[in-house]
């Protein structure tokens, strides 16, 4: 007994204090900054494999960027990533970082439906769904739910059945063959019921956005409340994006 509570004294708390305040090392990539420096702002776009880059001026649509670094390692005078972590938008537009910006991305609380903070601060559980997923997103869930992140103790938790569930998460790029079965999921959740895309391939189709295998039909008829970008996300890039989703994110700054 004294020999367990001295292994237990040992290892101290396991889980993350201050979900809000953490500082991520490299090789994570945040929230990208773009300098006004002058570049051949053609060949910067042409690199980009997800077609996340405009110009005139430049600017990056974490809805489509995979962070694969590529134009950060060619014009780093141009781009830089940041360690900032807090990338979930509930405005599809607010995933667009403009050239000279380095302000935090925040969700616009106006956009918010009124039953999601009243019905769901308390307690949210999300129905996972991987529509064409390589698992790569999925894992990172996975991972927001273990003794380092511990979700759970927001009272957010993922529950095996859409009966069960609040809202769906939808990870991968939504290929025609899991189109019907994550329209069957979401029509068992119970209303009120949110929406939220995690992960480049869910948000924008990804690598895989010119494909003929897919089909995005469910996004045109639904509204998304919650965009998490990241390939994949970081989980806290997921729980803070739901933290203040559902209005808790004050509670738990310290
Ligand atoms: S990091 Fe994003 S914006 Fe840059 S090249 Fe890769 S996908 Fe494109």
């Amino acid at each position: 007994m004294i020999k367990a509570i001295q292994i237990l004294r040992h290892q101290g708390k396991q889980f993350i204090k201050d979900v809000t305040k953490v500082t991520l090392n490299e090789p994570f990539r945040g929230r990208p900054v773009i300098s006004k420096i002058k570049v051949d702002e053609e060949a910067l776009a042409k690199i980009c494999p997800t077609n996340a880059i405009t110009v005139n001026p430049v600017s990056i649509d974490l809805g489509k960027c995979s962070f694969c670094g590529e134009c950060a390692f060619q014009f780093p005078a141009k781009i830089k990533f940041t360690s900032d972590y807090k990338l979930a938008a509930n405005d599809r537009k607010k995933l667009i970082v403009q050239e000279g910006d380095d302000k935090a991305i925040e969700l616009n609380s106006e956009l918010i439906r009124k039953e999601i903070v009243s019905f769901f601060r308390g307690s949210l559980k999300l129905r996972q769904v991987s529509a064409g997923g390589d698992n790569s997103a999925e894992l990172e869930l996975n991972a927001a739910g273990n003794v380092n992140f511990d979700m759970g103790r927001f009272g957010i938790n993922f529950v095996a059945s859409p009966r069960h569930a609040d809202g769906i998460v939808i990870t991968g790029p939504i290929t025609e063959n899991m189109a019907e079965p994550l329209q069957i999921c979401y029509d068992a959740i119970p209303s009120p019921k949110i929406v939220i895309l995690c992960g480049v391939d869910a948000i924008s189709g990804g690598v895989f956005q010119n494909s003929a295998a897919l089909n995005r039909k469910f996004l045109e008829t639904h509204k998304v409340d919650l965009y998490v970008p990241g390939n994949p996300p970081h989980p806290l890039t997921f729980i803070n994006g739901v933290l203040e989703l559902i209005g808790k994110l004050s509670r738990v700054k310290r």
